[in-house]
């Protein structure tokens, strides 16, 4: 193929640790600027110590709660460095660090002189305003923590963390109406700044991006890997293949007559030196996966990608070590497809985990990689006559079946969580340090 101009081996300067840096200093910054400001302001203050600090756990809170909205709004400029999952943790962190933050801003206010009536429910429109404010982000933060937990489905918790930019709004309301600090101009302008920016990048995520942001694709095949795992071909309606690493994902919309639509993050499991189809291999587990088996050539679908950093083209592995378990199989695919295509001949060992034989996705594939891949096969539950290795992938397994890489490998993982947990505690048993230790996780 034309195959240079979708496969580019070197880091972009968005993937580089230079650009993370200068992201994280900016939002340190972004969030420190209202304390910075209200200090150089008003340098010293008769208020009471415990009123000042209310004072200030709002103005941290509140930009740390329209910040949010950027770390949630999946820009591929802050996944290209850090990973969006590792974005997604932070933001849960910064969540519950901002709603701490708010309560305790009433709590020390009142304690501070204010006292307790500022809870009443009669109080003045600003502070009842801020109430309410107080009383959903508290909702939604226990929502995003506790849905799983809850068995509440994870579209209605995605719907329902939508209106957490309502918050937003009604914090912006309360302190510009109340809030002492927010009487001088510059602190003014850094407020509309804050809504502005967050309502922008709320309607960036929720209107421009469903409607003009994603790259239209349509169903040329399906196949049946496995009884319960189906590879999608998906060829571009318009313009050229999606540039992405081996190992990236992407988020799939499909278009089903009938079906409803959602969107949902899978693997790219085509390797970007390939000319179109780009591939998604999806197992069956759950509501939506469920149905993949019934989608069409003809079907069309909605992408927006490259997203992740579970990719070799970002270190530089003179061995490789690839352990997957199940599914979890798509990212490495992925990069052996790469690596046979680049005639690269580093030597590769893949230890691959599932229950039975007829659960091994593409082991046809597997079996004609070229002579510097080695292929492991472990089965959990495997059916009589099975004389390859049993069981859960151990320590003891690793050194034995990856004895010429193991010293010097970097590791790529990915498998259900328990096996993944199994894994990582053993390589650091035998010493891999975790800079050599690579995952991806199938939860954002
Ligand atoms: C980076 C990444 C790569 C992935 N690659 C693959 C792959 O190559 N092949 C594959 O079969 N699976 C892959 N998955 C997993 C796949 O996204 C889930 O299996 C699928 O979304 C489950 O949806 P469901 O409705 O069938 O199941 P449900 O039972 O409804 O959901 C199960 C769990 O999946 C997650 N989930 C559900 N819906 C979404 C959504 N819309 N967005 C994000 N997470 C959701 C939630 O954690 C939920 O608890 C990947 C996931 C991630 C994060």
């Amino acid at each position: 193929m034309d195959g240079e101009s979708a496969y580019e081996s070197k880091p972009s300067w968005q993937e580089r640790p230079a650009w993370g840096a200068v992201l994280l200093t900016a939002y340190l910054l972004l969030a420190a600027l209202p304390l910075i400001l209200a200090f150089a302001l008003k340098p010293s203050s008769d208020d009471p110590f415990l009123e000042e600090l209310g004072k200030g756990a709002a103005l941290l809170g509140f930009a740390l709660l329209a910040l949010q909205v950027a770390l949630g709004a999946r820009l591929r400029l802050l996944d290209a460095p850090f990973g969006l999952d590792v974005v997604m943790q932070f933001h849960k962190g910064m969540a519950v660090l901002a709603g701490v933050l708010l309560l305790s801003h009433p709590f020390l206010l009142a304690l501070g002189g204010h006292g307790w009536h500022i809870f009443a429910v009669g109080a003045a429109w600003q502070v009842n305003l801020g109430q309410i404010g107080l009383a959903v982000l508290v909702l939604l933060i226990l929502f995003a923590l506790l849905f799983k937990k809850l068995g509440i489905e994870y579209q209605l918790w995605r719907y329902s963390h939508k209106a957490a930019i309502l918050v937003v709004v009604v914090g912006f309301v309360h302190s510009m109406a109340i809030g002492p600090d927010l009487r001088n101009t510059g602190m003014k302008l850094y407020w509309w700044l804050l809504l502005a920016m967050s309502v922008g990048l709320f309607v960036f995520r929720n209107v421009f991006m469903p409607l003009w942001g994603r790259r239209r694709f349509r169903v040329t095949g399906v196949q049946q890997e496995t009884h319960d795992t189906f590879t999608l071909e998906l060829d571009p309606v318009a313009g050229g293949p999606i540039r992405h690493r081996p190992g990236q994902f992407m988020w799939l919309k499909l278009k089903r007559p009938g079906r409803p639509s959602e969107e949902h993050p899978f693997t790219i499991s085509s390797s970007p030196t390939r000319e179109p189809p780009m591939t998604a291999t999806i197992k069956q587990s759950g509501d939506f996966t469920d149905t993949i088996g019934q989608t069409q050539p003809g079907d069309t679908a909605e992408v927006e990608a490259p997203y992740g950093r579970f990719s070799f083209l970002h270190h530089a592995p003179g061995k490789f070590l690839f352990i997957a378990g199940g599914v979890g199989i798509t990212p490495i695919l992925s990069m052996l497809r790469c690596l046979k295509d680049t005639k690269d001949e580093r030597p590769v060992v893949l230890i691959y985990g599932n229950k039975t034989e007829e659960d091994i996705i593409c082991r046809e594939e597997l079996e004609d990689l070229p002579e510097n891949v080695k292929v492991v096969h472990v089965l959990s539950a495997p059916h009589e006559g099975w004389n390859g290795l049993k069981g859960h992938i151990t320590q003891d397994m690793m050194g034995g079946q990856a004895k010429e890489v193991l010293a010097e490998a970097d590791v790529y993982l990915c498998g259900p969580p328990p096996m993944m947990h199994m894994v990582i505690s053993s390589l650091r048993g035998v010493g891999i340090p975790d800079k050599r230790i690579h995952y991806e996780r199938f939860a954002i």
